[in-house]
């Protein structure tokens, strides 16, 4: 089949009739409670582009909630997955192995921080990396407490809800949690209280203080950290602040888990968040643009904390399915191939370049964010007020929503408009949508 035209078209209503008509079917079907941006029933998609069954073209800003990296039909993927499902699609790893779960664990040990002896284990969801995180953790210190930050995601299992912190939507009527989990404050630039050159000081004191008198360093496990956060609004910590907490897990023999689910695989202009401090966790879990759109996770880390766990104490039935583990090796195949770190890293020099110009126009827009392909801006009241303004955020997503654009939102409060092209998308393509930004502006703001 052709590759998908990269050209932005939108010819009915957005959604349209039969997105419409399959929107009805879906509220008949499908439980209510799993939620939709924008409900659009796409057809096809690649490149930056995704096409729907109105025959809409949309620029895609989303990748899928940072995902499809590679596009969401890199012709490398397509062919190595055909390849895969003609040999065999499943034997569980558990019962009879294959090479491909291997050739992962390979690669992972090769790009990951530190040039440390690694193992990794391979799982489904992002979800499900942290909570074996957490286990591995606890098996190797034989300590029980978790430590997480405000504005975190982790995922949404019990485990991984007790990590993340916002109540609605993720955790409301769900609990109990699990227990042994602290939150400790997050060093968020744009909303720290204290001094605006301190915020990685001030907040590892916080940090380190609450631990010491609310927890006991000698009973954490494992500090769990998404070293720039996503669902909590793109966050990312002042430099140096990350290598404070590293140093206080090594000091105190916790265990530093980096959380790049979101942050991984090329997203943020490096190979890992990571890289850019120069920090090497203990243990990191991968996952979202692990292997071009198809479900794989992994928790790598140091040999002697991943080999501390009994054997069969890991695992799962679809974990490191072949096909996965062939579109995760050709993905990554891509991303060395055409130097995709790169490639975040100029459409951040696009990106930024004009959010920049655009936050000098609006004084709506009270924080420009972000690092590589994963950018965002968080809305404010105006005029000096820090509020949030998340009824603008949603008018300014809608409105990109009508033309054409796929945008997402994130944020504690609802107020952040964030941008996760996949690393595939043209630089007209970016233009395009960032034209379409401006003129939501000039509408809304
Ligand atoms: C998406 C995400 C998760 C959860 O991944 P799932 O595959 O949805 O379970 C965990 N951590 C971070 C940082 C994420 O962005």
């Amino acid at each position: 089949m052709a590759a998908v035209e990269q050209q932005r078209r939108v010819v009915t209503a957005i959604p349209g009739p039969r997105s419409q008509e399959l929107q009805a079917r879906r509220l008949a079907t499908v439980s209510a409670g799993v939620g939709t941006g924008l409900p659009v029933y796409v057809e096809r998609a690649g490149g930056g582009i995704l096409v729907d069954v109105d025959g809409n073209q949309l620029i895609d800003f989303g990748s899928g909630i940072a995902v499809t990296t590679v596009g969401a039909s890199n012709p490398r993927v397509v062919e190595a997955v055909q390849r895969q499902v003609r040999d065999f699609t499943h034997t569980c790893f558990m019962v009879t192995p294959y090479e491909e779960y291997l050739a992962v664990c390979e690669k992972l040990a090769r790009l990951t921080p530190g040039d440390h002896d690694k193992r990794s284990a391979l799982f489904n969801s992002g979800a499900e990396a942290v909570e074996n995180a957490v286990k591995i953790a606890r098996v190797y210190t034989g300590r029980s407490a978790v430590v997480t930050f405000d504005h975190a995601y982790h995922g949404r299992t019990n485990l991984t809800m007790a990590l993340t912190a916002k109540s609605m939507p993720y955790k409301q009527g769900f609990g109990p949690f699990a227990g042994e989990v602290y939150r400790a404050p997050m060093a968020y630039p744009y909303r720290w209280r204290g001094a605006a050159d301190d915020v990685a000081r001030e907040a590892f004191e916080a940090f380190a203080g609450q631990v010491h008198t609310q927890v006991g360093e000698q009973n954490v496990a494992a500090v769990v950290i998404e070293p720039i956060q996503g669902e909590g609004g793109f966050i990312v910590p002042p430099a140096g602040w990350l290598q404070l907490i590293a140093d206080w897990c090594h000091k105190h023999g916790a265990l530093l888990v980096a959380d790049e689910i979101q942050t991984g695989f090329c997203r943020t202009g490096d190979w890992f968040a990571c890289d850019h401090e120069g920090v090497v966790p203990d243990l990191i879990t991968t996952a979202k643009g692990i292997a071009g759109g198809l479900p794989l996770a992994a928790v790598t880390g140091r040999a002697d904390v991943m080999n501390a766990v009994h054997p069969g104490g890991l695992g799962g039935t679809f974990g490191g399915n072949p096909v996965a583990c062939v579109a995760a090796l050709a993905a990554i195949e891509t991303m060395e191939a055409e130097d995709l770190p790169a490639r975040a890293r100029a459409i951040e020099e696009l990106f930024t370049t004009r959010l920049r110009r655009l936050a000098e126009s609006f004084d709506v827009i009270g924080d420009v964010r972000g690092r590589g392909a994963m950018l965002a801006i968080e809305f404010v009241r105006g005029g000096g007020d820090t509020t949030p303004n998340p009824e603008l955020t949603a008018a300014v997503n809608q409105h990109c929503h009508r033309e054409g654009l796929v945008t997402l939102t994130a944020g504690t409060y609802g107020n952040v408009l964030r941008f996760l092209p996949p690393l595939s998308i043209s630089d007209d393509l970016l233009n395009e949508g960032l034209d379409i930004l401006e003129r939501a502006f000039v509408t809304h703001a």
